[in-house]
């Protein structure tokens, strides 16, 4: 079912945002060659905790999980690109690190994910982030009130395929309320004019990601991380968006 937010709903959802923004800003500082990926997640643990938020994926455990996630934040290196779990690892110079963290505040969640590079950049790494956070920001202005669905899924996959990308259809954006995967599915490439008609209230996590060279991946013997079927390196970027009468607010909007 497809739930609509109302104006105080919404208003209501801020400080889950703001939170789950906040995290980001401090991992985006804190990533770094030499850090441990338990680190950084022991470093959302303890914001958590300060912030009296409730982590989304400690307990998370879908029928595709081999079993409860069991950490706060989700650490994709290189290769991973989808819910990597977080493990012994020092990120290296070069790495492509994905951080994506979900939390609830006040019973509302809010959902976001950054891709940095540690230490000396690729350009073909730089090149592969840069076209997921356009893909996000067309994305996101797409979702406005009038248009459909498709819209937005075919803003995000016309910025892939322009960038000479292949899009992935298994794993996309989602609802967003009180559970952190709602209705409806935001495929990361689709038909614009088509699908579910956008109403003012409708919160949704917006996320493309890229795999450079394929557009495959397979689950990771851990059970959860998913990486690329080549060993080629992924990117995502990721905001909760509510679609407001005025157009499109990003909940999880970074300060800085
Ligand atoms: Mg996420």
């Amino acid at each position: 079912m497809i739930e609509l937010r109302t104006p105080g709903e919404i208003e209501a959802m801020r400080p889950a945002g703001a939170f789950v923004a906040s995290v980001l800003e401090r991992l985006r500082d804190e990533i770094a060659v030499g850090v441990n990926l338990l680190e950084l997640d022991r470093i959302a643990h303890d914001m958590i905790r300060a912030r009296g938020a409730e982590s989304c994926y400690i307990d998370y455990h879908p029928s595709f999980g081999a079993m409860p996630f069991g950490k706060v934040l989700c650490t994709s290196v290189n290769d991973a690109v989808l819910h990597g779990l977080p493990f012994d690892y020092r990120i290296e110079d070069g790495d492509v690190v994905t951080v994506d963290f979900a939390a609830s505040v006040d019973g509302w969640v809010s959902d976001s994910a950054l891709t940095v590079i540690a230490g000396t950049p690729r350009p073909e790494d730089e090149r592969l982030i840069a076209t997921t956070e356009q893909a996000l920001a067309a994305g996101i202005a797409a979702a406005r009130p009038g248009g459909k669905l498709g819209d937005i899924s075919a803003a995000i996959g016309d910025v892939c395929a322009a960038a000479g990308y292949s899009v992935n259809l298994d794993f996309g954006g989602h609802g967003v309320g009180h559970t952190m995967h709602g209705e409806p599915h935001v495929p990361n490439d689709g038909r614009a004019g088509r699908g579910l008609k956008l109403k003012p209230g409708l919160v949704i996590a917006i996320e493309p990601w890229l795999l450079e060279t394929t557009d495959e991946l397979f689950t990771d013997p851990d059970g959860w991380t998913l990486r690329s079927a080549d060993g080629s390196r992924g990117a995502h970027s990721e905001h909760t968006v509510a679609i407001t009468a005025d157009g499109p607010l990003i909940l999880t909007q970074r300060t800085r």
